[in-house]
């Protein structure tokens, strides 16, 4: 029970797994980090911080001292969810988080982050650029997932093959869009 709620979201950062479920929800809400040395600060968007498995962009000395997230314009909703066996105590097999700024009913800004399914939490830039400007439509998102799943590349390992990993992003995008559509909805309605 201590191990389970006992953690930081900076810890969980810096550790640098692949399935940190905090690294793509704050990747889709363009997060950055603040890292200090003490005397000097830098800041970094997550993106540049998370470099390889079990490796960040902290030099020797470095702290992660803060986590900045633009504050959420009008209009804005994001939702993650972490795809696992078990309800607990289980890393995710694939980790889908989406944001997304709908103006009369269109994308007018969007991001989609997948954790496990490459060595960091990764963007989906393409499947992004194919959605903004476009309607909020079950068919545009359902394009978007196709994409984001042609595009992606994930490794497969004991837990996983590439090849479901795959199917699970497929299968992920639409549902987590669909949570932030209904957050959205909420807001507005
Ligand atoms: C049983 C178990 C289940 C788990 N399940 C999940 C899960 O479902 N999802 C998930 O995302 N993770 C999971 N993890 C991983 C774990 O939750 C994360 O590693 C945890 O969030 C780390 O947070 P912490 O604050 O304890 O960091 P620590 O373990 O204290 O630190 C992790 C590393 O980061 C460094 N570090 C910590 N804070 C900073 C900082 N501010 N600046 C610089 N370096 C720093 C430490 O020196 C260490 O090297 C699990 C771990 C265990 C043991």
């Amino acid at each position: 029970m201590q191990v389970r709620n006992l953690a930081t979201i900076g810890g969980n950062l810096c550790n640098a797994i692949p399935s940190a479920d905090s690294a793509p929800a704050l990747m889709a809400c363009n997060a950055q980090v603040e890292i200090s040395d003490g005397k000097k600060n830098r800041n970094l968007p997550l993106e540049q911080f998370l470099l390889g498995v079990r490796k960040t962009a902290l030099n020797p000395g470095e702290l992660l001292s803060a986590i900045f997230m633009p504050p959420p314009v009008k209009n804005f909703a994001s939702a993650y969810y972490k795809f696992s066996r078990r309800k607990a105590m289980d890393l995710a097999l694939l980790g889908v988080a989406v944001s997304m700024t709908v103006e009369n009913n269109i994308f007018s800004d969007v991001r989609i982050a997948l954790g496990t399914a490459a060595p960091t939490a990764i963007r989906v830039r393409e499947a992004e650029d194919f959605m903004r400007n476009k309607p909020l439509s079950d068919e545009i998102i359902i394009e978007a997932a196709k994409l984001a799943a042609s595009v992606s590349n994930p490794r497969s390992s004991y837990r996983a093959s590439g090849k479901y990993r795959k199917q699970l992003i497929q299968s992920l995008i639409p549902r987590v869009f669909a949570t932030a559509r209904e957050r959205h909805e909420r807001k507005v309605g």
